[in-house]
C-alpha cells in the first residue's frame, strides 16, 4: 500500500488505491488520523517493557535507557507510522469480495 520504501522525503506515499481489488487507501480525508493513537500505543507497547527491562534487569542508567530508547525511537518512527497505517486500514476497511 506505501510507494517506495526509500524515499525518505516522502515516508507516508502511498498508493491511491489497490493494485489488486481497486479499494481506495484514503476513504476519507483524515482517514489516518486515528493511526497516530495506535501508533503512541504500540511504541507504549514496544519501548515501556524493553525500557524497565534495560534498568531493572540489565541495571542500565536511566540516561543510558533514555538515549538508547529514543535512538530506536527515531530510528523506527516511520516504519512504526507506517505500520500503524496497516493496521488501522486493515481494522476500519471491510472486506468486500463481491467489489473486486
Ligand atoms: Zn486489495
Amino acid at each position: 500500500m506505501f510507494k517506495d520504501p526509500f524515499m525518505l522525503m516522502k515516508p507516508l506515499d502511498m498508493h491511491e488505491r489497490c493494485s489488486l481489488c481497486k479499494q481506495s487507501f484514503e476513504p476519507e480525508p483524515g482517514f489516518y488520523f486515528g493511526a497516530m493513537f495506535l501508533s503512541y500505543g504500540l511504541a507504549c507497547l514496544i519501548y515501556l517493557p524493553l525500557a524497565l527491562l534495560l534498568v531493572f534487569y540489565f541495571g542500565w542508567s536511566i540516561n543510558a535507557m533514555l538515549g538508547f530508547i529514543f535512538f530506536l525511537y527515531f530510528l523506527f518512527f516511520f516504519k512504526l507510522l507506517r505500520i500503524s497505517r496497516s493496521l488501522w486500514a486493515h481494522l476500519i476497511i471491510k472486506y468486500k469480495p463481491e467489489e473486486a
